[in-house]
Order: C-alpha cells, then structure tokens, then sequence
C-alpha cells in the first residue's frame, strides 16, 4: 500500500494539528506538527533574551541551534539541545513571537530543510501553513483549513483557559487575527492555499468529523490505481 505524504495547512485554531495527529493515528503515518518547531526556535531566542526580529542576532544563533524532533508514538516531540518542549511551546508569548521570526528567509530556510528531511520516504502527516505550497509542494494530498473568526477564537480562549492562562475572549481573537495577517502578508511562503488543495471549513465540525473527511480523501489517493 502506498504511504502518501499529507500536507495540512491553514489559518490559526482551525484545528490542524488535532486533525493531523487523528488521521495520522487511523493511518499509522507520522504526525509532524512544523508550527512546533517554529515556536521552539521562538522559544529558544526568548530564553537567549531576543524579543524582536534582529535579523543578525537571529542569524548567528540559528548556526548551532539543534532542533531535533524525536519519536514518541506516532507523534514527534520537539527537543532543543537536551531539552524537550512541550507545555513551553504552548505559551501564547511564544506563539505570537514566533509569527514575527517565521516571516525571516533564515529561519524558513533552516526549519524547511528540517521538515523536508523528516518527510523523505512518505506515511506521514505535517500540518503548518507551507506545507503544501513550499515544503511537500508533490504531496499527494493537500487540505487546506478555514473556519470563521468567531468559532476559531472561542477554542483557542477555552484551550488556553484550560492551560490556567488569564487571558479574555478579546485578546484571543486579537492575536488570532493579527498572526493570520503576518501569515498572509509576509513576502516569502505567505499563507495560501496550494491550487489542488481540498479546502475544510471546520466552523460547523466537531474533530472527528474533521478526522473523517480528511481521511475519506486520503483513501482515495492511498488506494488509486498507479501507473505500470
Ligand atoms: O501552527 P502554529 O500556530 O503552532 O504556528 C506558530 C507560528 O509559526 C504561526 O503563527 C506561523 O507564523 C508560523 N508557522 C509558519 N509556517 C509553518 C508553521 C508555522 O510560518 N509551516
């Protein structure tokens, strides 16, 4: 059976990277979550005291950062020289920061490299924002999530309410918006959906309904007849 390579892109609390890890579990494939290693790059400039996109700084620390993703089920969980990052990547500084640094040539071009080797050889689903556009432009499959402001807003309050983050329903559809623009308007591999990406509006989905239909596309290409 062909293990295909599924690129999940999309807006911000669409519901990538639940969807990704669901269907990457029904298919045995591996999950990639590319926004994690963005934000453990932002995380680890943070920690190095660097809180805006100084360019040259960035640079010399990007030489000997060593982001390695290491497997843990199906899921592969990012880790910075010894340190594994999780709950830290959550934290909505790091996500916001790490919007302002993905937007740098330098990064995309370290963490691009990355992600392309991860994903030599298929059975894997990543889920960012290039995905099908930059990284995996052959990907068999492309899914591109969207769901209203509102709907997308009220999960990520209720997430980061349930992490213990004091944070109000305003500030959360702030930051939502405001990363979805640097995302769409940043010069080099801006948000876009690929042309032969299937689109998924998640407004009205719960995730295992999300989980399905991406599924329903992936057997498609799983299973379609191959050239001899
Ligand atoms: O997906 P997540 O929200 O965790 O990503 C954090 C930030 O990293 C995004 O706001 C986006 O700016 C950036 N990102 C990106 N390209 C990707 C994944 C994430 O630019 N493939």
């Amino acid at each position: 059976m062909r293990r295909i390579i599924i690129a999940i892109d999309g807006y911000v609390a669409t519901g990538k990277s639940t969807t990704a890890r669901g269907v990457a579990a029904r298919l045995n494939y591996l999950h990639i979550d590319s926004g994690a290693m963005y934000r453990a790059l932002a995380w680890h400039l943070l920690e190095k005291g660097i809180r805006t996109a100084e360019e040259a700084a960035i640079q010399e620390v990007l030489q000997d950062f060593a982001i390695h993703l290491e497997r843990e089920g199906q899921e592969m969980v990012v880790h910075v020289g010894d340190r594994r990052l999780e709950e830290e990547l959550r934290r909505p500084d790091v996500a916001s920061f790490a919007s302002v640094i993905s937007a740098l040539p330098a990064v995309r071009e370290k963490l691009v490299s990355e992600q392309r080797r991860l994903g030599r050889g298929g059975g894997i689903v990543m889920d960012g924002r290039d995905i099908g556009t930059v990284v995996f432009p052959e990907a068999e499959l492309k899914v591109f999530m969207v769901a209203e402001l509102e709907a997308r807003a009220r999960r990520r309050y209720e997430e980061l309410r349930q992490r213990g983050y004091d944070v109000t329903l305003e500030e959360v559809k702030a930051e939502i918006a405001e990363r979805d623009r640097r995302d769409e308007t940043r010069p080099i591999s801006p948000l876009r959906r690929a042309p032969d990406a299937q689109i998924l509006d998640t407004t009205h989905l719960s995730i295992p309904q999300q989980i399905e239909q991406v599924l329903a596309w992936a057997h498609v290409r799983i299973y379609a007849p191959q050239p001899s």
